[in-house]
């Protein structure tokens, strides 16, 4: 009973702030170009409905060698600072309650075509950021709306010159959370500022050096789609940068995927919390696919060696039957489907933390 009270609240709270709150309506509109139309053609309307959701499609960048370096210092240094200079695992198990909150201010950016407009209604909006909140609740990681624009514009929802789009609309600081709920996501072209390209799905590309991961919801190599991708913390950014040096931050989320959307298995707002979980510089749980003994992985010490992604939602699944443990599918940083989907682990929180103070927070 209290758990119902306290989730209405919330959902209270931030219905406020959806609905009466710093809401700006900004419209902007492009005439159609050709990507548009075909998109919209018959064809892709079928294609479209076939989907047959196997697994989700997450285009986040590969780690740089400097983002692997900081996860293995992190890994060190984080039980020193729980316990007084004392390496010592059980310091990591600190509840959420006895653990600083960190607040991280937050905006949302809806990005529509001018023919999906009503796609994303206020109900979603505030579904997805209570089901991020509580997500993180673990890591004592608390969100602060501070506010949801809505923008129509058909280049921009397809994530076509996204650069011009994060110009505009990102607010805030390097600390600052921007999340992109585009209904038309698709990877940037590649003159795009996230310099990730469309490859075909179910394969694992290289281009100019960076690794694409996809979780393909597509059973057709013709019908791309994306359900989202975040920069990783970028160690470079210091407080004197400028934002020149980090527009591109932040998190471009397929907005079928908020609760109540469209895409089955996925529509429970999951994506939009693993993607969140790249911005706080966290891995995948099966980073480096491989079963290799004094594999780095994902530098996460409680989350077992895992060497494929999980599609959907199996009972249970192990991919290095000869290491301890088993895939930790209903962890956030796997593949699995939303119904999948329940925690971070104890070190996931820590190294979230960790990373948040020493690339984040202040910048
Ligand atoms: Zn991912």
């Amino acid at each position: 009973m209290h758990r119902i009270l306290r989730h209405t609240l919330i959902l209270a709270i931030v219905s406020t702030t959806v609905f009466t709150g710093s809401v700006s309506a900004s419209t902007r509109q492009t005439p159609n170009n050709q990507v548009d139309t075909i998109q919209n053609s018959d064809a892709g309307d079928i294609q479209r409905r076939q989907w047959l959701p196997q697994r989700g499609v997450c285009g986040t960048e590969e780690p740089s060698s400097q983002l692997k370096a900081a996860h293995k210092r992190l890994s060190l240094t984080e039980y020193r600072h729980a316990e007084g200079g004392r390496v010592d695992s059980n310091a990591s198990r600190a509840t959420a309650d006895s653990l600083p909150r960190i607040n991280v201010d937050t905006w949302f950016h809806v990005v529509s075509t001018s023919d999906q407009v009503n796609l994303v209604t206020n109900l979603m909006i505030a579904s997805q950021f209570m089901y991020l909140q509580q997500a993180y609740q673990n890591a004592s990681i608390h969100y602060n709306l501070m506010g949801v624009d809505r923008s129509i514009n058909d280049t921009w929802a397809r994530n076509g010159d996204s650069a011009a789009m994060k110009r505009t609309l990102r607010k805030g600081s390097y600390g600052t959370l921007n999340i992109y709920f585009q209904t038309n996501l698709e990877v940037s072209d590649p003159e795009g500022a996230s310099s990730r390209l469309y490859a075909p799905f179910g394969h694992h590309h290289q281009h100019h050096g960076q690794n694409f991961d996809e979780r393909d919801v597509s059973s057709s190599p013709s019908s791309p789609n994306l359900l989202g991708f975040c920069t990783l913390p970028n160690p470079d950014i210091n407080s004197t940068s400028s934002i020149d040096d980090y527009f591109n931050d932040g998190c471009n989320i397929l907005a079928s995927t908020m609760p109540g959307g469209s895409i089955e298995h996925y529509n429970r707002g999951g994506t939009t919390v693993h993607e969140v979980g790249h911005w706080h510089g966290l891995l995948h749980t099966f980073q480096g696919q491989t079963c290799s003994a004094g594999a780095d992985g994902d530098y996460i010490s409680d989350t077992p060696q895992q060497s494929t992604p999980t599609e959907g939602c199996p009972a249970s699944k192990d991919s290095c039957p000869d290491l301890p443990g088993m895939d930790a599918i209903s962890n956030f940083m796997d593949y699995s489907s939303d119904d999948c989907y329940q925690s971070f682990t104890t070190e996931q929180a820590m190294r979230m933390r960790s990373m948040w103070s020493t690339m984040r927070e202040g910048k």
